[in-house]
């Protein structure tokens, strides 16, 4: 038997001239997966599916198992129709199926709308930091990516309508990244930035990223309520945080159906499997159950929120599951000081700052204890500049 590495001793430079060009040097997506007590590094819903829903999960893959021969239903009508009665629920905006699009997770629909609207020779732009996921999709779909900024009276991590408008004149990009609530940070937008955005920049497409907006404070609008008056709007979701669904890999989004239809000419047939499919509507069916926790993650959001204040380690207000907080001499040291106390938090490449996810009380409280527990060094001296850094990895 041969193996592939044999006899091969340049295989390394071999393929790093075979590599696309624009994507020499270039480092892939890696939260890292470590084995360790307390997982509070990728936002993950850290209630495991109840018992109910395994049950209907089961059974709804069992019911598809012996049509595997057959291609999945290439239009995932049922599960747009399921779909679009749960996005109408939640958001109080009467959403139809043929408004809905659906892809093997958020990642995937995000992905559709840059190979349909951004692309080669095709400008997109973010206001960084936000979810790290945008400029890599929009370059390996081989769009030029604007890194645009963030700042506003109220922090660093505000943006602020005029300013946003000011960069999307200045870039004219075809694809504008808004996030909201906002991954590192975890603020939801105010609508009217959205707003000012869509009349500033009729011909470019819109997306917001709503991934977490299950976990949105009170008197939170979603960007749905302004669809029926801009057509190249994008609303994101995802089953991953909220649903406690991760990895059944099932994102969503909803906009004019000419937008959704326009989707179709780049996605692969059949890019949703008959399993994803069940697995999708038996969650939605039984969304009572899995979305239980999500008011009990929100306390325990709040609760890190008002202890790491106390601490001495700055919160940024939250609308998600997770918590984005400064105050920390050195935010790689502070993140390997928590990881040996068996705590895995994110760093999320932002200067002085981590983020943690809001898991259950008692991951909360020992990453609470662990924080309290971090040796003085640890603590940024107030006397010290606190530059935020850019080149976030969310
Ligand atoms: C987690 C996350 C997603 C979700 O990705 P999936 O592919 O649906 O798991 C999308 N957007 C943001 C901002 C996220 O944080």
């Amino acid at each position: 038997m041969t193996t592939i590495e044999a006899g091969v001793t340049d295989a390394a430079a071999r393929v790093a001239r075979l590599l696309r060009e624009d994507l020499r040097g270039q480092t892939a997506y890696g939260a890292p997966q470590l084995d360790v007590p307390v997982r509070l590094n990728t936002n993950e819903n850290s209630y495991a599916v109840p018992p109910d829903v395994v049950a209907a999960i089961t059974s709804a893959v069992g019911g598809c198992a012996s049509e595997l021969n057959r291609y999945p239903d290439r239009e995932f009508t049922a599960l747009r129709e399921d779909l679009a009665a749960w996005l109408t629920e939640q958001t109080g905006v009467a959403v139809r199926a043929d408004q809905v699009w659906a892809g093997n997770g958020s990642n995937e629909v995000l992905q559709h709308v840059v190979q349909a609207f951004a692309g080669p020779g095709r400008v997109a732009l973010g206001f960084t930091p936000a979810y790290s996921m945008h400029p890599i999709i929009s370059r390996t779909m081989g769009s030029t990516w604007v890194d645009g900024h963030r700042g506003g009276p109220s922090g660093p991590f505000e943006i602020t309508a005029a300013d946003v408008v000011a960069q999307v004149r200045e870039s004219a990009p075809h694809v504008v990244f808004l996030c909201s609530p906002n991954n590192p940070t975890g603020t939801a937008l105010d609508l009217a930035v959205v707003r000012a955005v869509l009349d500033a920049a009729p011909d470019t497409v819109v997306v917001v990223d709503e991934a977490y907006a299950e976990f949105a404070r009170p008197g939170t609008p979603s960007a749905v309520s302004l669809l029926a008056a801009y057509p190249q709007l994008v609303v994101t979701r995802t089953m991953s945080k909220a649903f406690a669904l991760a990895g059944g890999r099932l994102g969503y989004l909803v906009a004019a159906p000419e937008m959704v239809d326009a989707l179709r000419l780049v996605r692969m047939p059949y890019h949703l499997s008959s399993p994803t499919q069940a697995i999708a509507r038996a969650a939605l069916a039984h969304r009572a159950s899995l979305l239980a926790e999500v008011e009990a993650i929100k306390a325990q959001r709040d609760r890190i929120v008002d202890s790491l204040a106390a601490q001495g380690f700055p919160p940024v207000p939250s609308d998600a599951n997770f918590v984005l907080f400064g105050g920390l001499a050195d935010a790689a040291r502070a993140w390997e000081a928590l990881l040996a106390q068996g705590v895995l938090v994110r760093d999320v490449g932002i200067a002085h700052h981590l983020r943690v996810t809001a898991g259950t009380p008692e991951e909360t409280t020992a990453f609470l204890d662990a924080m309290a527990g971090l040796p003085g060094e640890h603590r940024l001296d107030p006397h010290q500049p606190s530059a935020v850094s850019q080149g976030a990895t969310a």
